[in-house]
């Protein structure tokens, strides 16, 4: 009899997790297992606003598949996927299509732009390491730029980010140390260029700790970060937000929009049932309705019973839905009760730059500054940990903890 086919589509946090534990959890003649990707890297999207500050270089965010996941193991297809077409149990690629007799959608996040009037079209967006690279090449050239022009215009040096969530936040925080390094490397004093963060809500962070977020404010504002709350974007032109009633127009040479995620595209292409991009998963983590397909990561929407919304999309759930869904996958094959997912929520650290951070670990205890900033290096080798051993971390950790 031929083993059952499991495949996995991207290779992000929830997909390499959910990859490695199956290799773990099965034998190697009780599935087949095929790993989908865009690319033949995977990156840490959780490092993506240092790749597009310039404080990381792209190829300490990114590693080879196959230098984590065991090539002999488990197929690799490096294609696009375009489509599900789930009652033939068959994907649709770019480039050629697979089938299966499980499926894991772990296709991760798009940027939500709300329909904002120009939005999609002048503004950059932290989403993969392309997109990334791109923001860090334009502000480079814009200071370059403003550095070699006779007629200099200082709206150049301004960098407008448009969302004071968690990825707003730590960019504008990382940018508070990259723009010094330019200002001295293109000879431009530093008063001339600005960093903006713009935020809807009547303070950044809406529904963090009020202490941490005060410690957040005035962190970036004594690094020169100008915040404008309760400041919501109606526009964004060519080189330019419109906020607020009365229109203010705020003129900037680099535009960055933050101001939300939504799931992968593909679900709504494929004929799921969508609520706000994403589908709502059971406790199981199966699509409602699908026997074979689990829908995980930033793609679902797991309910929180307790406070009846869905859990926040983050790496650390995608993580912790691997596990489950590979333990399921694990029981579906061997004929064994499924589990529900329980999310452990061990805290939230943002980083504020190389140098700073704030965050809660086991949901109550507050950190600031410097044990903030090691926590932040902790979390980030653990992932490196779980993927690789000690062996990622040498090459790829945050090695130098403070
Ligand atoms: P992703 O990690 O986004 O992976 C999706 C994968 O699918 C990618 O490899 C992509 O290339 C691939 N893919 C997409 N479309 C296709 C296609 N059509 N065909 C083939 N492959 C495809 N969360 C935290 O818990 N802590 C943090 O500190 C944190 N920091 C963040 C910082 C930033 C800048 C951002 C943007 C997010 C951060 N998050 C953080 C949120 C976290 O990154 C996401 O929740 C997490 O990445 C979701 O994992 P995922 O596997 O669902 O998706
Ligand atoms: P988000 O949805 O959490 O934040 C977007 C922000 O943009 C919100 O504060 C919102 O009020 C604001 N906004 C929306 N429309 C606006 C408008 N028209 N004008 C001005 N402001 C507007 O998105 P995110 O920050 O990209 O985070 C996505 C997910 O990733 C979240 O679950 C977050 O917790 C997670 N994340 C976690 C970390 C961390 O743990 N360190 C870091 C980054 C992201």
């Amino acid at each position: 009899m031929s083993k059952p086919k499991i495949v996995v589509l991207g290779a992000g946090y929830a997909g390499m997790m959910t990859t490695k534990r199956l290799m773990q959890k099965l034998g190697p003649d009780e599935a087949e297992i095929v790993l989908v990707n865009k690319h033949n890297y995977h990156y840490q999207t959780t490092w993506l606003h240092e790749v597009a500050a310039g404080t990381r270089n792209q190829n300490q965010a990114r590693m080879m598949i196959s230098d984590v996941i065991n090539p002999n193991r488990v197929s690799l297809i490096y294609d696009e996927v375009t489509e599900v077409k789930k009652e033939e149990n068959r994907v649709v690629l770019k480039n050629s299509e697979v089938s299966y007799d499980y499926l894991v959608i772990s296709l991760g996040f798009e940027t939500n732009t709300f329909g904002i009037k120009g939005m999609e079209k002048n503004a950059f967006s932290i989403t993969d390491i392309e997109s990334s690279r791109m923001i860090r090449e334009h502000i480079e050239y814009q200071f370059a730029k403003y550095s070699t022009s006779v007629k200099k215009n200082e709206n150049d040096l301004t960098i407008l980010v448009g969302g004071g969530g968690f990825t707003g936040i730590e960019f504008v925080g990382e940018l508070a140390e990259q723009v010094p390094k330019l200002c001295k490397k293109y000879d431009i004093d530093r008063s001339k260029a600005r960093i903006i963060n713009v935020e809807a809500a009547p303070r950044i962070l809406p529904g963090f700790n009020d202490d941490l977020v005060a410690y957040a404010k005035k962190s970036l504002e004594d690094r020169g970060v100008e915040i404008r709350e309760g400041a919501k974007i109606s526009e964004c032109k060519k080189n330019s937000f419109v906020i607020g009633d009365d229109g203010e127009e705020i003129k900037a040479g680099t535009i960055v929009w933050t101001g939300g995620v939504t799931g992968n595209s593909i679900l709504g292409k494929s004929g799921f049932e969508i609520t706000k991009g994403k589908v709502t998963v059971e406790s199981d983590l199966r699509a409602p309705g699908e026997e074979n397909i689990f829908i995980i990561g930033d793609c679902a929407w797991v309910m929180n019973k307790e406070e009846g919304r869905p859990f926040p999309p983050t790496a650390q759930a995608a993580m912790q839905h691997a596990d489950t869904c590979s333990t399921n996958l694990k029981g579906l094959i061997r004929n064994e009760q499924l589990e529900s997912f329980t999310f452990d929520d061990k805290g939230t650290v943002a980083s504020l730059g190389k140098s700073d951070a704030m965050g809660t670990v086991f949901s109550e205890r507050l950190l600031y500054g410097t044990p903030a900033t090691a926590m932040k290096k902790v979390i980030d080798n653990r992932y490196l940990f779980l993927l690789g051993g000690p062996k990622l971390i040498l090459k790829k950790g945050k090695l130098r903890m403070l």
